[in-house]
């Protein structure tokens, strides 16, 4: 994310300031040293401590990932914890091997397809439906963590999980997120007075500095070292679990306790550039879209378009918009309905998608493909598009231990303190997983009793000619795909080191013609996007929080970049130690002296761009250009030169252009309109080439 957050970087005293310098393995920041006996990057600085530590003493990368994941619960409560679920892909080095343990929330056996529907079959509004027993789904962390541990750990969860009992027991400080997170979830966690009463005492939220003590999550902790995960599976903590969800409205029972299962999946994999990619399988779209959103890219010359110019990130939205439109007809829980993983991954299908994309302009309708096409199987039930869901929070965290074993964790509770359901006496937050089904059924994602919701976690793993490269993942609900896409596209195409990769501003969009966008994107490249035929959203906003550690496997040594949505931190076991600052606010800049709205939307001029002069509104003349997405041959209408720039007065020009053009005196508002399909058929009309030369 974000220019704002570079400028900090670049003052750290880190060892991992970014640099220009390329170096040979990407991602690499050649100005750091680099550690040789591990590394954790981590959304919060005491979580990444538990796991260095363990690291330190001797454990390996998935005992770091356990100590870590609990700790998480203890210092960041609000985003995962045992209350929730996740997927985790280690990579054994030893064996050569990648999998990934699937300990997603699983939907209660007494369950219907028309779970989130009111009595007039109309689906519950997401507020309302994700703060309610219903929401809830049977919670997999705990088990996975304990499956993980016994299957490719080297300790036990009664060996890692002290520093998360301290944590809770002692208390630790608010941090700058949390307090932000509790700030803005205050009504949230008072709808239930358990939570609230934890993170909101005597009604007031929990502030920067203030000591956050939870007695009873060390309790439930203290019992989990003692009996494991049976004393929530089958035991005390289940019971207290199921009361409460079935006091607040859900249908889960003991039974469904005992039954949950992790379950241990291959990875979904495919290739990038000369990189093999692995990543969450289903009931997760992530792997299969990030991966797709990737193949399609590789069609063109990303490296020279250039990181975060207009014609990078046209492609790159106008891959998403099929990729994603691929995952919503196709992805959903595999042990339900057959998901073509082949087929959307075969060669012939991405070039027939690729096809679709025009390179200049954005393409309106995008519907998903045909997968099934390139893969032998029935397609036994498909789905219609559906409603995204509001973008949840979760935390990604990336390890490697001095074996060369790595962990990718994206692990959850679904929104920011999930349901709002704290268990009561045990302390913990619940999840509201449920709400990744589809409110309305009928589709792939459709609630049904055992099954997983769609998930869009992504936690990934590139390897190099058989040697581990990077691991990298995000929160972000959907977003997630769009974040862990671009960093890596930013370190094998880019060529950024890793820190860099993650700081530069990400976009995001699913459909057209939304984009949402973070700061420090260029403006000039905004506006040619706009002209393009594509959205942006009025204000920029935080997409994200990605963890990623790189493995230079020519000096056999590893760099970390955390994120500043929160405080990332990186720490070596040897060397290496960042831990990114608060984001400062973005920089104002001047206000514009009236704004120009494009069938309905505001565009960003600056101040100094624009000026009203006996009653005409004038607009740089090639910043309006560009916006409208017309080249200046096109234009008869002449230009005034102030201080040595050309000025277009608006009305005429947008009149000339086939705009109906009004004036809102009070707002102070241009106002243009024209029929959207008209802009873009305009558009096609001018070459390339022609569109770029703006020579006012
Ligand atoms: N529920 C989301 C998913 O599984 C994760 C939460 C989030 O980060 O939005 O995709």
């Amino acid at each position: 994310m974000k220019l704002v957050k570079m400028m900090c970087a670049a003052t750290m005293t880190s060892l991992l300031v970014a640099t220009q310098v390329a170096a040979a393995v990407p991602g690499v920041d050649s100005a750091s040293v680099g550690a040789k006996q591990g590394i954790v990057a981590v959304s919060h600085p005491l979580a990444a401590e538990a796991g260095r530590k363990i690291l330190e003493q001797g454990g390996n990368a998935v005992d770091a990932a356990a100590a870590i994941q609990m700790s998480l619960n203890v210092v960041e409560p609000m985003m995962s914890g045992i209350g929730g679920g996740g997927f985790m892909l280690i990579y054994l080095k030893d064996q050569n091997k990648i999998t990934v343990i699937d300990s997603r929330e699983v939907a209660p056996k007494n369950v219907t397809p028309e779970l989130f529907l009111n009595e007039n079959g109309k689906a519950v509004p997401f507020n309302e439906r994700h703060t309610n027993g219903k929401a809830v789904g049977v919670p997999g962390t705990l088990l996975g963590v304990e499956s993980a541990l016994q299957k490719y750990g080297t300790m036990k969860l009664s060996e890692i999980i002290d520093p998360a009992i301290t944590y809770a027991e002692k208390g630790v400080r608010v941090n700058w997120a949390t307090a932000q997170y509790i700030e803005q979830n205050v009504k949230k966690l008072q709808k239930f007075d358990t939570a609230g009463n934890v993170f909101a005492p005597g009604g007031k939220a929990l502030q920067e500095g203030d000591t956050l003590i939870q007695p009873d999550l060390a309790k439930t902790l203290k019992l989990i070292k003692e009996k494991g995960s049976s004393i929530m599976y089958r035991g005390e903590i289940g019971q207290a679990l199921v009361a409460e969800v079935q006091k607040r409205g859900g249908a889960m029972t003991q039974d469904d306790l005992k039954n949950y299962v992790v379950k241990e999946r291959e990875p979904v994999t495919g290739t990038y550039r000369g990189y093999e990619v692995a990543s969450a399988a289903p009931p997760s779209s992530g792997g299969l879209t990030v991966i797709e959103i990737l193949k399609l890219m590789e069609g063109y010359d990303v490296q020279k378009m250039g990181a975060n110019s207009a014609d990078y990130l046209h492609h790159v939205i106008e891959s998403m918009h099929l990729a994603y439109a691929d995952r919503a007809a196709f992805m959903a829980d595999a042990d339900f309905y057959p998901v073509p993983k082949k087929g959307l991954l075969d060669e012939r299908f991405i070039k027939e998608r690729r096809q679709l994309i025009n390179p200049v302009i954005a393409t309106a309708t995008v519907k998903e493909g045909d997968p099934w096409k390139y893969e032998e199987k029935d397609l036994s039930g498909k789905a219609k598009v559906k409603e995204e869901n509001p973008i949840g929070q979760t935390t990604h965290f990336s390890v490697m231990d001095k074996w060369g074993n790595i962990v990718s964790y994206t692990t959850t509770i679904e929104q920011v303190f999930g349901s709002g359901i704290m268990v009561p006496g045990y302390g913990f937050m619940l999840n509201n997983e449920l709400t990744d089904f589809d409110a309305v059924p009928g589709g792939v994602n459709q609630v049904e009793p055992g099954k997983r919701p769609r998930s869009s976690m992504s936690p990934t793993l590139l390897i190099k000619d058989g040697k581990p490269f990077m691991a990298v993942g995000s929160p972000g609900g959907s977003t997630i795909i769009a974040s862990v896409a671009q960093t890596i596209m930013n370190v094998i195409d880019h060529k950024l080191p890793i820190q860099k990769a993650i700081d530069a501003p990400r976009i995001f969009s699913s459909t057209y013609p939304n984009v949402s966008w973070e700061e420090g994107i260029d403006q000039d490249v905004v506006l040619e996007l706009l002209g393009r035929g594509h959205q942006f959203d009025a204000k920029s906003q935080s997409i994200g929080n990605v963890q990623a550690v790189i493995f230079d496997y020519e000096n056999g040594k590893m760099y970390g970049g955390a994120d500043n949505t929160r405080e990332g931190t990186v720490l070596g076991v040897d060397a290496v130690k960042f831990i990114a600052d608060k984001p400062q606010a973005p920089v104002q800049v001047n206000p514009s002296t009236f704004t120009l709205k494009v069938n309905g939307l505001a565009y960003p001029f600056q101040a100094a761009q624009m000026f009203i002069e006996n009653g005409t509104s004038y607009i740089q003349a090639d910043k309006l250009l560009l916006g409208l997405g017309v080249d200046s041959s096109l234009v008869k209408i002449p230009a005034v030169t102030v201080a040595g720039k050309s000025y277009l007065p608006v009305r005429a020009t947008a009149e000339s252009l086939g705009y109906q053009v009004s004036w809102n005196e009070q707002a102070s508002e241009v106002l243009l309109t024209k029929d959207k399909t008209q802009t873009l058929s305009d558009l096609q009309k001018y070459d390339k080439d022609e569109k770029y030369k703006i020579t006012n």
